[in-house]
């Protein structure tokens, strides 16, 4: 699947000096969930009545568009809303982490209709691992069939393909062997994106916000939405902040290879790994003891700090209305509390005013980010005219 072009969500209002094809007719409908008359859409491109219907029939007969209910009570025969069909239209979401891979099956409008979660090991081949994820989500799926799918990793994940994993946890795996595979599994395009910054997109609650969400669970990442753009860098690196330098990790090996990352002071796997926590066997159990040992709360409180102490620099470069922090070990209530401690002591006044830093949706939201990204892919105004091309080809 191509990298949607698009920013993030529409504005609501119809684009000034619009082109007339129809994926731009499509798009113009998806901006508005009421819907748009006939009239309304003469008036907003200015095209001639005969071309304006001939490509609303193509959309009609794509099934992208349909008529629904009268816009607006009035005398004669009032107008009806012509809307993009969303109905019926579904996408399956994956993440794949470090020790679990979650699914959802979405509607267009963001409902969760399935969930399901499942061990995997992403240190095992990637045939292994896809074909486990397949299996349950073909169980999840129940015979229906997806517009599309997208699937969140804990790697860098470059739209291109130039950038190679070799530095990260999916070192053994190839995307583009993943996404051919689940392409012809699951019969559907599929869009790999780096988890998050699906998260991040997931995050976005105002078409122009900026944000940045990070995720602390065995890794540390993090996804930046610029005045609602994704960002995702010349190579799709952005926001990879887990390998950071910071002081107070000089000497401690990462799993990068290099000394001295933060994530190799402040991650779930840092945490797990520390000698005195040798009791705990899975991050889950060192998490959910936080409440009960003060010793994993003081850990756990000493990474958030640390994680405040990167982030500040990110919050003086970017200047983010919103820090979202997510994951297992994110969204603990002392790790964010000393998170936001030490940005308000370290970054600099002006970048702070607003700035709100909150807990991220966990649950939802990488899924949901998913879901927006694989629509606005789907639907992109080039993609739709290919489609009405080959249909009429
Ligand atoms: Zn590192």
């Amino acid at each position: 699947m191509t990298e949607p072009r698009t920013l993030i969500g529409g504005s609501g209002q119809p684009p000034a000096g619009l082109a007339t094809r129809a994926g731009d007719l499509l798009q113009l409908l998806r901006s508005s969930p009421a819907g748009y008359s006939r009239a309304d859409l003469l008036e907003f491109t200015g095209m001639a009545r005969s071309t304006l219907y001939e490509r609303l029939d193509a959309l009609f007969a794509a099934g992208l568009v349909y008529e629904s209910t009268p816009l607006r009570a009035q005398r004669g025969r009032p107008p009806r809303a012509l809307r993009f069909d969303d109905r019926n239209k579904l996408v399956l979401c994956i993440e794949i982490g470090h020790t679990h891979a979650g699914l959802h099956l979405l509607s267009l409008s963001r409902d969760i209709v399935a969930s399901a979660r499942v061990p995997v090991d992403i240190a095992e081949p990637q045939e292994k691992v896809l074909n486990h994820v397949i299996h349950v989500a073909l169980q999840l799926l129940e015979g229906r069939q997806p517009v599309g799918a997208g699937v969140g990793l804990p790697a860098p994940v470059d739209p291109l393909h130039r950038l190679g994993l070799e530095r990260s946890i999916l070192a053994h795996w190839d995307l583009q062997g993943l996404q051919e595979t689940l392409e012809a599994r699951l019969d559907c395009p599929v869009l790999l994106e780096n988890d998050a910054r699906s998260m991040a997109v997931g995050e976005v609650r105002d078409p122009l916000e900026s944000l940045v969400a990070v995720k602390v669970s065995t890794g540390i990442g993090s996804g930046i939405i610029v005045r609602g753009a994704l960002v995702r860098g010349a190579h799709g690196a952005a926001g990879d902040i887990g390998h950071v330098r910071i002081p107070e990790a000089a000497g401690r090996r990462c799993r990068c290879g290099r000394d001295g990352c933060l994530a190799a002071v402040a991650s779930g796997r840092a945490l797990l790994a520390a000698p005195q926590f040798a009791a705990y066997g899975t991050l889950r159990q060192l998490v959910d003891a936080c409440g009960r040992d003060t010793a994993v709360r003081a850990a756990v409180t000493e990474a958030g700090r640390l994680l405040g102490r990167a982030l500040a620099a990110t919050v003086g470069t970017l200047n983010p209305g919103r820090l979202a922090i997510g994951g297992l070990v994110g969204v603990l209530p002392d790790f964010l509390a000393a998170c936001r401690q030490q940005i308000l002591d370290d970054a600099f006044e002006p970048s702070l005013m607003d700035l709100e830093i909150v807990s991220a949706d966990s649950r939802t939201s990488t899924a949901v980010g998913l879901c927006r990204l694989v629509e606005e892919s789907l639907y992109a105004p080039e993609r739709i005219e290919q489609l009405l091309s080959d249909r009429t080809g």
